[in-house]
């Protein structure tokens, strides 16, 4: 025994053999191009030309079966797949051979006809089973609930899970008539229909995440696996925010991989030598600079620079310092609202949700790309009719978590965290100084995709309203042209904790 254990050890790894890979990304959100990041030390980081090979070497190197999968929200982000509505990224990922993709969030940002579209020029199949027909109940034709792959003799299944808070995240226009249900109840169906396939494995594809910075990981996926059992599902690869996750709940390993390509996971069904299966799940960085970017998807990539590269590039506005995304509150915030009150003259206020804000800005010349990368959405600047009692709902709304996750142009709100949801208000005042009065009317400015009630904003849904025609991206660049070069943003916070 002892001699059999040194053995072993002298000899390196056991015998442990790796008999399917699963290779994943998640949120690419259309970077098909390679970028240096703030953490990238100057490297180049992803790319899909740099994805495609390194998936490549990873599949080559494991002598297994491999598949390759994708957690959703693949397509809206960059300029290079937005003005082609995600056709440039399809062509890029049936060439990096994608087996199936979970429909996420932002796949429905060009309404359903788009999407059926992009997923007619898919060669892989995007996956969704917890997405209804609000009046059948049934899942409308396009949401494909699962998958069956198989390859290398091995037959695994893959089933697709949006956000149960998709409903919120995307344009009423988009969402109308879709009900998303949530956790192990709204897809039983559908693990009884795979159980009867009798697949080797169960994998489920979940645009939906967790954040992982204090242990145990928190989040909505976390929440699912717990309702799920590790007999009926294997896997679980995750997306949706961006983060890294490799962690393993209730005997099921869930994998998420950051974003935009820039890393991707490697998750290995492996026999150990003892004849026991497991996992073996690890997240790397997809450095560019470490393989030769497969020609093929550069081609594809190349194909579409031209249509992007004017536009891409030309010069916005100088900025002096960073703009972070920092805290609650921060510069950058009150910058994009003060743009969408400028729109229109004669607009009292401009409410900004902070989950739309997309990047940090660093100092020097400011493109079009750098704005467009803040605000990819393209959404319509608004401008609604509300009294101040309806604004101070609204103001409720934006402290409800305790803290401001909203930022405002035009006012100043002091609130108090202590106090009870909907009464912590506690002063609202226009920037001169004046109070806002309760039955008075003021104009508010925001993206069409709050008008429309996202982000919980219900309350400004049946208020009266009038889209401006310009984008939320085209405000901000107009906006930047006309300040004093380098540009200074207003720092000052305009949601204010009376609690020091
Ligand atoms: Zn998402």
């Amino acid at each position: 025994m002892l001699l059999a254990a040194l053995l072993a050890v002298g000899l390196g790894t056991p015998a442990d053999s790796t008999l399917i890979r699963f290779l994943s990304i998640n949120d690419f959100h259309g970077s098909l191009e390679p970028r240096s990041y703030g953490w990238s030390g100057g490297r180049q980081v992803g790319g899909a030309a740099a994805l495609k090979a390194t998936l490549d070497s990873a599949a080559a190197e494991c002598r297994c079966a491999v598949f390759r999968l994708d957690g959703g929200d693949q397509m809206q982000g960059a300029l290079a797949s937005n003005l082609v509505y995600g056709r440039s990224v399809i062509e890029a990922m049936n060439a990096i051979g994608l087996d199936a993709a979970a429909v996420g969030n932002h796949e429905l940002d060009w309404g359903i006809d788009t999407l059926r579209a992009r997923m007619r020029e898919s060669a892989y199949g995007w996956i969704a089973a917890n997405v209804f027909d609000s009046v059948s109940g049934r899942r409308p034709a396009w949401a494909v609930p699962y998958r069956m792959l198989e390859r290398g003799g091995h037959r695994v299944a893959v089933i697709g899970y949006m956000s149960a808070r998709s409903k919120a995240m995307i344009s009423s226009w988009a969402g109308a008539g879709l009900v998303w249900r949530s956790g192990r109840g709204a897809i039983r169906d559908v693990l009884d229909a795979v159980r009867r396939e009798r697949p080797e494995l169960t994998v489920i594809v979940a645009h939906e995440g967790a954040f992982c910075d204090s242990l145990p990981c928190r989040g909505e996926v976390v929440d699912l696996a717990l309702e799920l059992d590790s007999t009926e599902v294997q896997l679980i690869v995750s997306g949706h925010t961006h983060s890294l996750v490799n962690t393993v709940v209730r005997g099921i390993p869930i994998v998420q991989s950051r974003s935009s390509g820039t890393a991707f996971g490697i998750a290995d069904y492996i026999r150990r030598s003892d004849g026991s299966t497991g996992w073996r799940i690890r997240v790397e960085t997809t450095w560019a600079d470490r393989v030769t970017p497969d020609s093929v998807v550069e081609a594809i990539v190349a194909k579409y620079r031209p249509m992007v590269d004017r536009l891409a590039k030309a010069k916005v506005a100088l900025l002096r310092d960073s703009l972070l995304r920092r805290g609650d509150q921060f510069a950058l915030g009150n910058l994009i609202a003060d743009a969408q009150r400028a729109v229109r003259p004669g607009t009292d206020f401009a409410i900004m949700n902070n989950g739309g804000i997309r990047r940090d800005l660093y100092p020097g010349q400011l493109t079009y790309n750098d704005l467009f990368e803040l605000q990819p959405f393209g959404n319509n600047v608004t401008r609604v009719w509300i009294t101040g009692r309806g604004l101070k709902e609204v103001m409720e709304h934006a402290v409800r978590s305790g803290r401001a996750n909203f930022h405002i142009s035009g006012l100043t709100v002091r609130y108090d965290p202590r106090k009870p949801v909907g009464e912590r208000v506690v002063e609202m005042r226009r920037t001169n100084g004046t109070p806002v009065r309760a039955d008075r009317t003021y104009i508010l400015a925001l993206s069409d995709f709050l008008q429309t009630g996202g982000d919980g904003l219900n309350m400004l849904r049946d208020l009266p309203n009038r889209r401006t025609g310009s984008t939320d991206l085209d405000a901000l660049s107009a906006y930047l042209k006309r300040l004093r070069q380098p540009v200074i943003p207003p720092a000052a916070k305009r949601f204010i904790s009376v609690v020091p």
